[in-house]
Protein backbone atom coordinates (compact mmCIF):
# COMPACT_ATOMS: atom_id res chain seq x y z
CA UNK A 1 0.00 0.00 0.00
CA UNK A 2 1.06 3.68 -0.54
CA UNK A 3 1.38 3.85 3.67
CA UNK A 4 3.95 0.97 3.94
CA UNK A 5 6.02 2.32 0.96
CA UNK A 6 5.78 5.37 2.64
CA UNK A 7 6.91 3.64 5.63
CA UNK A 8 9.71 1.47 4.12
CA UNK A 9 11.18 4.42 2.60
CA UNK A 10 11.87 6.25 5.68
CA UNK A 11 13.83 3.18 7.55
CA UNK A 12 17.39 4.05 6.38
CA UNK A 13 19.79 0.23 6.64
CA UNK A 14 22.97 0.90 8.85
CA UNK A 15 25.70 -2.10 7.79
CA UNK A 16 27.37 -3.50 10.95
CA UNK A 17 25.22 -2.32 13.72
CA UNK A 18 25.61 -2.65 16.68
CA UNK A 19 28.15 -5.31 15.94
CA UNK A 20 29.67 -6.67 12.44
CA UNK A 21 27.59 -9.10 10.32
CA UNK A 22 24.01 -7.31 11.65
CA UNK A 23 21.86 -4.48 8.90
CA UNK A 24 20.27 -2.47 11.99
CA UNK A 25 17.06 -0.87 10.92
CA UNK A 26 16.92 3.03 11.95
CA UNK A 27 13.70 4.42 12.13
CA UNK A 28 15.18 8.06 13.11
CA UNK A 29 14.43 9.21 9.30
CA UNK A 30 10.72 8.06 9.59
CA UNK A 31 10.48 9.85 12.92
CA UNK A 32 11.86 13.09 11.42
CA UNK A 33 9.44 13.12 8.79
CA UNK A 34 5.72 14.19 9.96
CA UNK A 35 3.64 12.44 7.27
CA UNK A 36 5.05 9.09 7.94
CA UNK A 37 5.28 9.72 11.95
CA UNK A 38 1.46 10.77 12.02
CA UNK A 39 0.81 7.73 9.28
CA UNK A 40 2.41 4.70 10.96
CA UNK A 41 0.81 5.99 14.71
CA UNK A 42 -2.70 6.12 12.99
CA UNK A 43 -2.23 2.81 11.45
CA UNK A 44 -0.88 1.05 14.99
CA UNK A 45 -3.79 3.53 16.96
CA UNK A 46 -6.37 1.57 14.27
CA UNK A 47 -5.05 -1.62 15.54
CA UNK A 48 -5.38 -0.75 19.01
CA UNK A 49 -9.13 -0.44 18.11
CA UNK A 50 -9.76 -3.64 16.08
CA UNK A 51 -8.21 -5.30 19.09
CA UNK A 52 -10.16 -3.87 21.67
CA UNK A 53 -7.08 -2.67 23.66
CA UNK A 54 -8.05 -1.10 26.55
CA UNK A 55 -4.21 0.49 27.37
CA UNK A 56 -1.04 0.23 25.59
CA UNK A 57 2.43 -1.03 26.67
CA UNK A 58 5.26 0.67 25.10
CA UNK A 59 8.92 -1.42 25.31
CA UNK A 60 11.83 0.48 26.21
CA UNK A 61 13.17 2.90 24.53
CA UNK A 62 11.26 3.33 20.67
CA UNK A 63 8.34 1.30 21.76
CA UNK A 64 7.99 4.43 24.05
CA UNK A 65 8.14 7.07 20.91
CA UNK A 66 5.44 4.52 18.90
CA UNK A 67 3.23 3.97 21.99
CA UNK A 68 2.79 7.00 23.61
CA UNK A 69 1.14 9.07 20.86
CA UNK A 70 -0.82 5.59 19.33
CA UNK A 71 -2.22 5.50 23.24
CA UNK A 72 -3.02 9.32 22.51
CA UNK A 73 -4.58 8.70 19.12
CA UNK A 74 -6.12 5.62 20.77
CA UNK A 75 -7.93 7.79 23.65
CA UNK A 76 -6.11 4.75 25.71
CA UNK A 77 -3.74 4.59 28.91
CA UNK A 78 -0.25 4.09 28.24
CA UNK A 79 2.37 1.99 30.33
CA UNK A 80 6.31 1.86 30.12
CA UNK A 81 7.97 -1.57 30.30
CA UNK A 82 11.60 -1.00 31.09
CA UNK A 83 15.29 -2.16 31.43
CA UNK A 84 15.40 -3.42 34.67
CA UNK A 85 16.48 -0.85 37.88
CA UNK A 86 14.61 2.08 36.13
CA UNK A 87 10.80 2.08 37.69
CA UNK A 88 10.33 3.61 41.16
CA UNK A 89 7.86 1.44 42.42
CA UNK A 90 6.71 -1.98 42.97
CA UNK A 91 7.74 -4.03 39.83
CA UNK A 92 7.12 -7.45 38.37
CA UNK A 93 10.26 -8.48 36.35
CA UNK A 94 10.83 -10.83 33.67
CA UNK A 95 14.65 -12.20 32.62
CA UNK A 96 14.92 -13.46 28.88
CA UNK A 97 17.88 -15.10 26.80
CA UNK A 98 19.59 -12.79 24.94
CA UNK A 99 21.99 -13.87 22.01
CA UNK A 100 24.82 -14.06 24.87
CA UNK A 101 23.50 -13.97 28.31
CA UNK A 102 20.15 -12.38 29.51
CA UNK A 103 17.96 -9.18 30.09
CA UNK A 104 15.41 -8.14 32.20
CA UNK A 105 12.37 -6.10 32.21
CA UNK A 106 10.35 -4.67 34.31
CA UNK A 107 6.48 -2.71 34.76
CA UNK A 108 4.69 -1.20 37.70
CA UNK A 109 2.54 -4.18 38.83
CA UNK A 110 -0.11 -1.24 39.70
CA UNK A 111 -0.22 -0.16 36.33
CA UNK A 112 -1.77 -3.44 35.17
CA UNK A 113 -4.98 -5.02 36.11
CA UNK A 114 -7.06 -7.89 35.73
CA UNK A 115 -9.61 -6.18 33.85
CA UNK A 116 -6.93 -4.69 30.83
CA UNK A 117 -6.85 -6.04 27.32
CA UNK A 118 -3.31 -4.77 26.50
CA UNK A 119 -1.56 -4.14 23.14
CA UNK A 120 2.13 -3.92 22.88
CA UNK A 121 3.63 -1.90 20.76
CA UNK A 122 7.23 -1.76 19.38
CA UNK A 123 9.45 -0.37 16.59
CA UNK A 124 10.88 -3.78 15.50
CA UNK A 125 10.42 -7.78 15.96
CA UNK A 126 13.40 -9.75 15.69
CA UNK A 127 13.83 -12.73 17.47
CA UNK A 128 11.02 -11.81 19.51
CA UNK A 129 11.83 -12.19 23.06
CA UNK A 130 11.88 -8.87 24.35
CA UNK A 131 7.81 -9.25 23.01
CA UNK A 132 7.49 -12.40 24.21
CA UNK A 133 9.09 -11.26 27.94
CA UNK A 134 6.56 -8.50 27.86
CA UNK A 135 3.34 -10.87 27.02
CA UNK A 136 4.44 -13.32 30.42
CA UNK A 137 4.78 -10.05 32.34
CA UNK A 138 1.03 -9.01 31.26
CA UNK A 139 -0.06 -12.12 31.56
CA UNK A 140 1.54 -12.44 35.33
CA UNK A 141 0.20 -8.96 36.07
CA UNK A 142 -3.88 -11.18 35.50
CA UNK A 143 -4.23 -8.52 32.44
CA UNK A 144 -4.98 -10.14 29.21
CA UNK A 145 -3.22 -9.80 26.18
CA UNK A 146 -5.22 -7.81 22.88
CA UNK A 147 -2.51 -8.54 20.52
CA UNK A 148 1.56 -6.95 19.49
CA UNK A 149 1.58 -3.96 17.02
CA UNK A 150 5.31 -3.44 15.40
CA UNK A 151 6.39 -1.05 12.49
CA UNK A 152 8.57 -4.14 11.23
CA UNK A 153 8.87 -8.02 11.37
CA UNK A 154 11.92 -8.95 10.55
CA UNK A 155 10.92 -12.21 9.36
CA UNK A 156 13.92 -14.29 9.11
CA UNK A 157 14.97 -14.33 12.59
CA UNK A 158 12.08 -16.57 13.23
CA UNK A 159 10.19 -13.97 16.20
CA UNK A 160 6.50 -14.94 15.14
CA UNK A 161 7.03 -18.34 15.42
CA UNK A 162 8.66 -17.88 18.74
CA UNK A 163 5.55 -15.38 19.71
CA UNK A 164 2.87 -18.02 19.01
CA UNK A 165 2.86 -20.13 22.22
CA UNK A 166 2.93 -16.87 24.72
CA UNK A 167 0.11 -15.11 22.12
CA UNK A 168 -2.28 -17.78 22.63
CA UNK A 169 -4.30 -16.84 19.31
CA UNK A 170 -4.08 -13.01 19.82
CA UNK A 171 -2.74 -11.16 16.65
CA UNK A 172 0.47 -9.99 16.05
CA UNK A 173 0.37 -7.30 13.41
CA UNK A 174 3.52 -5.97 11.68
CA UNK A 175 3.07 -2.65 9.10
P1 LIG B 1 14.11 -9.07 19.88
O1 LIG B 1 13.89 -9.17 21.36
O2 LIG B 1 12.83 -9.30 19.11
O3 LIG B 1 15.24 -9.89 19.38
O4 LIG B 1 14.58 -7.59 19.60
C1 LIG B 1 13.64 -6.58 19.54
C2 LIG B 1 14.12 -5.37 20.29
O5 LIG B 1 15.39 -4.98 19.84
C3 LIG B 1 13.16 -4.24 20.03
O6 LIG B 1 12.94 -3.53 21.24
C4 LIG B 1 13.84 -3.39 18.98
O7 LIG B 1 13.71 -2.02 19.27
C5 LIG B 1 15.30 -3.81 19.05
N1 LIG B 1 15.86 -4.13 17.70
C6 LIG B 1 16.41 -5.28 17.28
N2 LIG B 1 16.85 -5.18 16.03
C7 LIG B 1 16.55 -3.92 15.63
C8 LIG B 1 16.74 -3.19 14.40
O8 LIG B 1 17.31 -3.66 13.39
N3 LIG B 1 16.28 -1.92 14.38
C9 LIG B 1 15.66 -1.35 15.46
N4 LIG B 1 15.22 -0.08 15.33
N5 LIG B 1 15.48 -2.00 16.61
C10 LIG B 1 15.91 -3.26 16.69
Amino acid sequence: TDIQELLLSRIRDVADYPEPGVMFKDITPLLADPDAFTSLTGALAGIAADTGATKIVGLEARGFILGAPVAVHAGLGFIPVRKAGKLPGATLRQAYDLEYGSAEIEVHAEDLTSGDRILVVDDVLATGGTAEAAIRLIHRAGAEVAGVAVLMELAFLGGRGRLEPALAGAPLEAL
